[in-house]
């Protein structure tokens, strides 16, 4: 169906720009990605721990229909289970946006809390990033649709509606 085909072209979108490869689930894996459908587009972030008493973990990925059928939304979820954050909750994103708080929706403040600074050596090669798929557009959690994130650089473009940038 649609979704399969979603599903497929982002997983292959993704092994073409990067070095990870998605193989089907076989009986020699134990931590297994679980696409299905929940209530609404989530994944969990990077590899979740199993319990002793699991053989197998299966960490669920949501891709609800209708509402997440669309690519980048597949993508960003895909990205997500691979282990990668929200762009805008960066430790270092006050330098490159503005989050005005007055207009989030009191009850999802939440989502603009900031990750931790990264420990792996080199981040610093990975520039802010205002057009990348984990980057929600600028009025996200609005209560009125006015902007909730204002770029600092003048006219950047928050998230994008197309794939993934470079
Ligand atoms: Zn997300």
């Amino acid at each position: 169906d649609r979704m399969q085909q979603l599903i497929q072209q982002a997983m292959s979108e993704i092994s073409k720009k990067t070095c990870i490869s998605f193989v089907k689930m076989n009986l020699s894996h134990d931590h297994v990605v679980n696409i299905m459908q929940g209530k609404g587009c989530y994944s969990t972030v990077g590899r979740q721990p199993s319990s002793p008493f699991e053989k197998t973990k299966f960490q669920d990925l949501s891709l609800a229909e209708p509402g997440c059928d669309q690519l980048t939304t597949v993508l960003h979820e895909l990205i997500h289970a691979i282990g990668f954050g929200h762009e805008h909750a960066r430790w270092d994103r006050d330098n490159y946006i503005y989050i005005d708080y007055d207009k989030v929706k009191p009850s999802m403040r939440a989502n603009f809390a900031k990750s931790t600074r990264p420990v792996f050596a080199g981040w610093e090669r990975f520039p802010y990033d205002y057009k990348s798929i984990m980057h929600y557009g600028g009025s996200a959690f609005s209560v009125d649709g006015s902007p909730t994130m204002i770029p600092l650089l003048l006219g950047a473009q928050l998230g994008n509606s197309k794939g993934m940038t470079e």
